[in-house]
């Protein structure tokens, strides 16, 4: 038993949510959810960044104050995680005294590492990015090139962190595993950018004129100057745990897991680590990075009208089909599609067909064949070994941070049980051989219970109702669960309705 901490990025509150971060959102509660199941102590945080220029120019256009802003969207924000049935256990806003005084403490720590330096930033600045950008970083026409704006041009007083300073540390950790960057391939890219940072001798302005924005944390002992907004955000990871106060929490907790976009990795990899050892806090243990989510094969976006709402998607498609799509469907690591074509082949053919319809078939021939009540324990070793592999690889997968392969191996066998059941008939075989019927009902009825086990993480909802028909409630794998054997003789079987009633796209 481990202690294990996972957290999301805080998305910034200017705008609603998106079906990316519905999918960073599921995929960390499936992480928190396994390591749930088997045994660890688990905590999980998300939560929302509030500060920065975006957010007061978006407040100004609205009409509202930026505070008001923060609480509206950071509200909605909250309310996707009950929606997708996520099972956070802390959501903090940036807003909250707990994180600014830890914020603050943070920054005393790196100053007294001297790991500041007052300088004159003069140079340019994307406010949508929030982040400070080169000449270099920018389209031929002059424009951001995530953005399609000119970024804005600054000159003005800055403390800046000594980011090169810290960085060789910070190569080393990455290079040794030691601060795991998750899949492979982005490893290979953050080094790269480490290597540019450390050549190009670029240090970060962390901090903005409080003339000219005061919307974010204080400085402290300099009232003339705000906090950078990644600055005070990436803190969030520790103030929520009570870095402020040394708290048991936090000595328990971190380091953590940080789970994140793409388009982050050089925040969390790069200044999030080298702010931590300035501050002389351990790193976070890995980070996990995933792709976008594209829409119909499109990058989605407000104009082509193809922007999916994360919340209409849960009422229309239900929470666990749409949980199961996002983590079955986007590889973990790498870019995705959300298309609806793909989703009914998926609803249909593997939840519907597969799964629904071979707990539907098993749950049915026990009323029929052994009075509704477990069968007498049936060994066989070739089914108990494929279990007991499906389990490896299971888990395997999942501590490499491939959601998808893990969920694709529960699949195969639950296809495997139903190839069992034709090849077995038990309907012909109830009328010969009665007694091996009730051997074939208690294997499939042990494989399904280990399946209810495997999809916890992944369809917490549909693995209950499994649980609740074969009158179990095993949310732990260990010490006992995961053997062989574990549905007791004579349990009554209940009825459930379907799990996953058809599309009209596929209705006669
Ligand atoms: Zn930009």
């Amino acid at each position: 038993m481990a202690n294990f901490y996972i957290t999301t990025a805080i998305p910034y509150t200017n705008a609603r949510p998106h079906i990316g971060f519905a999918m960073e959102l599921v995929q960390a509660d499936c992480l928190a959810r396994y390591h749930r199941l088997i045994g660890d102590d688990v905590y999980f945080l998300t939560g929302t960044d509030v500060h920065g220029q975006k957010m007061v120019q978006t407040a100004k256009e609205e009409g509202i104050t930026p505070m008001e802003l923060a609480e509206r969207n950071s509200a909605t924000f909250k309310d996707l995680t009950s929606g997708l049935n996520c099972s956070n256990d802390d959501f903090i806003m940036t807003f909250e005294e707990r994180h600014k005084r830890g914020a603050q403490k943070m920054w005393r720590a790196i100053a007294a590492d001297d790991g500041f330096y007052e300088s004159e930033y003069d140079g340019l600045y994307c406010v949508g990015c929030e982040a400070y950008v080169t000449e270099k970083d920018l389209t031929p026409e002059g424009n951001c090139p995530n953005h399609n704006k000119p970024p804005q041009k600054l000159k003005e007083k800055n403390y800046f962190f000594k980011y090169t300073k810290y960085l060789p540390q910070v190569k080393e950790l990455i290079e040794k595993d030691e601060l795991l960057i998750l899949p492979r391939s982005r490893k290979a890219e953050m080094l790269e950018m480490i290597d540019k940072a450390m050549e190009e001798k670029t240090d970060i302005s962390f901090s903005r004129p409080s003339k000219n924005l005061s919307w974010g944390v204080p400085v402290p002992d300099d009232k003339s100057q705000t906090m950078y907004v990644w600055c005070d955000a990436l803190t969030n990871y520790i103030t929520a745990l009570g870095y402020e106060n040394d708290d048991e929490l936090y000595k328990k907790f971190w380091p953590g897991i940080n789970l994140i976009g793409k388009d982050i990795l050089r925040f969390h990899a790069g200044y999030w680590p080298a702010m931590l050892i300035a501050a002389k806090q351990k790193p976070p243990r890995a980070v996990y990075v995933h792709g976008f989510v594209t829409s119909e094969g499109k990058k989605m976006s407000k104009s082509l009208g193809n922007v999916i709402d994360p919340f209409d998607a849960a009422d229309e498609l239900g929470i666990d089909p749409l949980r199961y799509y996002l983590l079955r469907e986007v590889p973990t690591g790498d870019d995705g599609d959300f298309s609806r074509e793909r989703f009914d082949a998926l609803y249909n053919g593997e939840l519907a067909n597969n799964l629904g319809n071979l707990v539907s078939r098993v749950l049915t021939m026990t009323q029929k064949y052994s009075n509704g009540k477990v069968p007498p324990v049936a060994k066989d070793e070739d089914i108990e070994k494929r279990v007991l592999e499906t389990w490896k690889a299971y888990q395997k997968h999942i501590d490499e941070f491939n959601l998808k392969a893990a969920i694709e191996g529960v699949f195969h066998l639950l296809s495997f049980a139903n190839e069992y059941i034709e090849q077995k008939k038990p309907w012909e075989m109830a009328k010969k051989e009665p007694a091996e019927v009730l051997k074939v009902l208690y294997r499939l009825l042990e494989i399904i219970r280990h399946v209810s086990m495997m999809l916890l993480p992944y369809m917490p909802q549909t693995a209950e109702k499994i649980q609740g028909a074969l009158n179990i409630s095993h949310t732990k794998l260990y010490p006992d669960n995961i053997n062989w054997g574990m549905l007791k003789e004579g349990t009554t079987i209940e009825k459930v309705e379907a799990l996953f009633p058809r599309t009209s796209a596929e209705a006669p």
